[in-house]
């Protein structure tokens, strides 16, 4: 293909470009006709015979002939995250307004790190960030800034918090110096149902994965702020530093929401940084029925949100808000070629500054996309139906005699276990669940995530997609059955 065919703004680079993604929409609406199937059910070894010809031949083919052969090997063998029996992770079917204007990012590939490179889309990210402020009852002097999602959302809070620590208590620079010799004693609190990422972040941010002090939960798996004084108390006595208090809202397992005003309070009283964990929850703000749930969380110094989970946006896209837009300073750089010093002084904005990325996609495009065309009652009603849902599935659990449901849920995360016989042992009821999802995932027919509560494997549903009816529950849980008889005879199982 010549290079004038490859790019837009000729006659045939724009002629192929309308063709070559009119195929596209119809290559992905052929892979969305089949509502039965959320997955294909190909084993890893299927799928890498799928792949067998040179990813980089000597000479190419048509972009037509690629753009079939990438729907049928990599369309028909994804997980359909718009189908309604798609309910494992919180990996959402992502909203028409969203894959649209994903269209229009992808197109202008604007770069966010300086305003030269994306100067609509700078000022553009900066009214989305001041929405969000407002959305969650920031003050005035918040500020934001957009990211991949929760992993480095949650990365950068716990990096400025760290930071203005060491700064205020040691008199440390660490942007410039590193670590100060106190760092060992430096510690992270959360609960222990919270993401793995505070650990993740912990180690990258030089502490080790030990410096996160877990604090138990309720029984509803809230932190315990009780046992949060207890955990204080311990820490002072050995001479340790706290600096930051991690608050969940919507815990990955349980969707639970953490006490976030009785949080605040302790973040107050021992000069932590508190840091909410919305990635999951934050979609709550918009909804008049369940945002009570996220009371508190305009007292958090920084929040993290994810559009690409409960808003429904296409991957990625996230948020990091800060409570005091000032503690971008921790981590502020001028570099010549992009934000230099007398650009700040004639404000400028480049956000490079604010971000542990350089060059950044407009991802913030797709939230203002989806709230200009849905306003917040429409972004409401779609989290109000799936926290609806999932209340009518834990009913329809609780009412199942070969079904155990684990917890009334508080977002539409429900966990429960398939129990088929009454008196089965709990070892026999881990197997057996196991080899269930096992078989879910060859099967094809619901995708249902697992994990392990009090050590014995349970079943999952995310129920994230809107579209989605009871009748689809009581569906997978038909092929939950199903499968349950196909494995029932399996050795492990049998035993
Ligand atoms: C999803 C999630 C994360 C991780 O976010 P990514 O967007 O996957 O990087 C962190 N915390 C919570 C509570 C989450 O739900």
């Amino acid at each position: 293909m010549s290079a004038e065919e490859l790019f837009l703004g000729s006659e045939q680079g724009n002629q192929l470009y309308r063709e070559a993604m009119n195929h596209a929409v119809d290559a992905v609406l052929g892979s969305v006709a089949d509502r039965e199937s959320p997955y294909s059910g190909a084993s890893p070894d299927a799928l890498a015979a799928e792949f067998d010809d040179a990813v980089v031949p000597e000479h190419g083919q048509s972009l037509h002939a690629t753009v079939d052969e990438a729907a049928s090997r990599v369309l028909d063998h994804s997980v359909h995250t718009s189908n309604p029996r798609c309910a494992a992770h919180l990996q959402c079917p992502p909203m028409i307004p969203g894959l649209v204007a994903e269209t229009l990012l992808t197109a202008a590939n604007q770069s966010l790190d300086s305003f030269d490179q994306a100067p609509a889309a700078t000022v553009l990210e900066e009214r989305v960030v001041d929405a969000l402020r407002d959305l969650f009852d920031l003050p005035n002097g918040a500020d934001g800034v957009f990211t991949s999602g929760g992993t480095q959302s949650n990365f950068q809070a716990l990096l400025l918090a760290r930071d203005r620590y060491c700064s205020r208590r040691f008199d440390r620079d660490v942007q410039a110096e590193g670590l100060p010799a106190e760092a060992e004693s430096l510690r992270i609190l959360c609960s222990e149902a919270a993401h793995f990422t505070a650990k993740q972040a912990a180690h990258y941010l030089g502490l080790g994965e030990e410096a996160v002090v877990t604090v138990p939960t309720d029984d509803e798996r809230r932190l315990d702020p009780d046992a949060l004084d207890a955990t204080l108390a311990d820490l002072d006595r050995q001479g340790a530093h706290p600096f930051a208090l991690v608050g969940t809202a919507g815990t990955t397992d349980f969707g639970s929401v953490d006490p976030l005003p009785a949080l605040a309070e302790r973040a107050n009283e021992h000069d932590l940084w508190f840091h909410v964990d919305a990635a999951y929850g934050g979609a709550l703000a918009t909804s008049e029925r369940h945002g009570h749930l996220l009371e508190g969380i305009e007292r958090a110094d920084s929040v993290a949100v994810d559009f690409h989970k409960l808003f429904y946006q296409p991957i990625s896209c996230g948020t990091l808000l800060l409570r005091d837009g000032d503690d971008f300073e921790w981590i502020a750089r001028n570099a010549a070629y992009l934000n230099p010093e007398d650009h700040d002084d004639a404000g400028v904005p480049n956000l490079v500054a604010k971000s542990v990325q350089t060059t950044r996609r407009f991802d913030a495009l797709k939230p203002y996309v989806a709230f200009r065309t849905l306003g917040r009652t429409g972004m409401a009603s779609l989290v109000d139906r799936t926290l609806d849902l999932a209340d009518d599935a834990a009913a329809l659990l609780a009412d199942a005699d070969d079904f155990e449901l684990l917890h009334e849920p508080t977002l539409n995360a429900v966990v429960f276990r398939y129990r088929p016989r009454a008196g089965m042992t709990d070892a026999a009821v881990d197997k057996l669940n196991a080899a269930v999802r096992r078989e879910l995932l060859q099967d094809g027919r619901a995708i249902v995530a697992r994990t392990e509560v009090e050590g014995v494997t349970s079943l999952k549903f995310t129920l994230l997609n809107p579209t989605a009816t009871l009748d689809d529950v009581a569906a997978m849980l038909d092929a939950v059955r199903e499968c349950g008889t196909v494995v029932a005879d399996e050795p492990e199982v049998a035993a």
